[in-house]
């Protein structure tokens, strides 16, 4: 009796081997897929021509950028849409390796991540409708209702501005929109992404004096390695001409 039970527990033994073996064999194929880093960027895709939505896909010149850099040194792109304001924190917290959003340079911003090298120089600007006369110019901001993308450096700049109104928006579009129903006299917003805007509701322009001038560059947790490695592969992009051929693409004019 002794005997049959420890020759079935041999048998179940290396059954039991023979099976671990064979699944360790099937996971072996998958991990050399597995080393190829993943690196996920932190963006808001509602801010074209930088980052938006075309086909369900997300496009425009950071996701080529970025996807430009991780081919250079070898990481696989994962892109992570949310509120811009929530970007920061993503990259603070290792949830994000990378902001990329059209994001710009600032003192503030920089007591919490460290930027790479600027890809961009822009300006804010004012959007009002046509045929509103209530902006004219920047000064007649000052008691205006302003809308705004929240956390932006649009919603810093107004904030300022002790009688006006500020109402804050979680996208551009919804600021614009806004501004379309008369619900707020001007929109503060980047260059570019107000071109596209303008572009898509009729009725709205663009006032000629440029608001404040700004850098774009990608945020980066403090202290990160890859910091050194994005400028390096960024710096040769610019050189190759990789940059001009991107903003190129989605800029006209
Ligand atoms: N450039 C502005 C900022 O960094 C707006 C960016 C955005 O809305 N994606 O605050």
């Amino acid at each position: 009796m002794k005997k049959i039970v420890s020759l079935v527990l041999v048998a179940l033994i290396a059954v039991s081997c023979v099976m671990g073996l064979a699944s360790c064999g099937g996971s072996g194929n998958t991990d050399s897929k597995a080393e190829v880093k993943e690196l996920h960027m932190a963006t808001n895709a509602a801010f074209e021509p930088y980052e938006f939505y075309k086909d369900k896909k997300i496009v425009g010149i950071d996701p080529e950028m970025a996807q430009a850099i991780c081919d250079k040194l070898g990481y696989k792109l994962v892109i992570d849409d949310m509120d811009f304001d929530a970007i920061i924190t993503a990259v603070t917290t290792g949830k994000a390796d990378f902001g990329m959003a059209g994001m710009t340079v600032t003192d503030e911003r920089k007591k919490k991540v460290d930027f790479t090298d600027s890809y961009t120089t822009t300006t804010q600007v004012i959007i009002v409708n046509e045929k509103d006369n209530k902006v004219k110019s920047a000064d007649d901001l000052e008691t205006a209702t302003i809308g705004v993308q929240r956390g932006t450096t649009g919603d810093v700049y107004v904030s300022d501005l002790e009688k006006a109104k500020i109402e804050r928006f979680n996208t551009g579009p919804d600021a614009v929109l806004a501004l379309t129903k008369g619900k707020v006299d001007a929109v503060v917003i980047d260059g570019q992404p107000a071109k596209a805007f303008v572009k898509k509701n009729k009725g709205t322009k663009i006032l000629s004096d440029p608001f404040a001038e700004e850098d774009y560059a990608i945020c980066l947790a403090k202290d990160s390695e890859l910091t050194a490695e994005f400028n390096k592969a960024l710096k040769e992009l610019k050189k190759d001409g990789t940059l001009d051929k991107i903003n190129a693409k989605y800029i006209k004019e």
